[in-house]
């Protein structure tokens, strides 16, 4: 069986350890910081995006987790409103498949359908590559 070595447990790196899964390759994740991220900044998501996760059956959490965002605002120093709109419209435009969740549950989401399936390593960063001619030799470092 092939194996694949993944750079990143963020958005991508779960996602596709999960397609790669499915197509029967071994993936192993590797991910510089100690643990899955959490907090951070929320992202708008749809589109292409939306769709893989339908097919990856994550839309019921998905949802669950959206923040059911009303409006956007531009607002002062203070947090005082100076304009805004509905974002009722991104909904109208997507057919009611949009939503806004934090990037790290979305991360958690995804890592959550490979987790029990493929290897993670959590605190290690790739430092280099070097290609051998029946396989690639990586390095990696531990951070912190
Ligand atoms: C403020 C802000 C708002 C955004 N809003 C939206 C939005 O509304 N809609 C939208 O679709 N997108 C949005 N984005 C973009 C979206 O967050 C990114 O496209 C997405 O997170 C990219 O996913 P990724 O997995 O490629 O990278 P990341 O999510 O950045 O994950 C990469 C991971 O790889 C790890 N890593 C990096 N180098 C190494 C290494 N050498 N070894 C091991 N691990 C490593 C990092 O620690 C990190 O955890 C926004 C981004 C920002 C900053």
């Amino acid at each position: 069986m092939t194996a694949i070595l993944i750079s990143g447990a963020g958005i991508g790196g779960p996602a596709l350890a999960f397609w790669l899964k499915a197509a029967g390759f071994e993936p192993t994740l590797v991910e510089r910081a100690p643990a899955l991220r959490s907090g951070g900044y929320v992202i708008d998501f749809w589109g292409l995006g939306y769709d893989i996760a339908e097919r990856m059956a994550l839309l019921p959490e998905i949802n669950r987790n959206d923040y059911h965002v009303q409006e956007a605002r531009i607002v002062d120093h203070a947090g005082r409103r100076l304009a805004g709109f509905g974002t009722k419209v991104f909904s109208e435009l997507t057919g009611g498949r949009y939503v806004t969740l934090p990037r790290s549950r979305l991360s958690r989401l995804l890592f959550a359908k490979v987790e029990d399936r493929i290897e993670s390593i959590f605190g290690d960063e790739i430092v280099a590559f070097e290609e051998l001619p029946d396989c690639v030799r990586v390095e990696l470092k531990k951070c912190g």
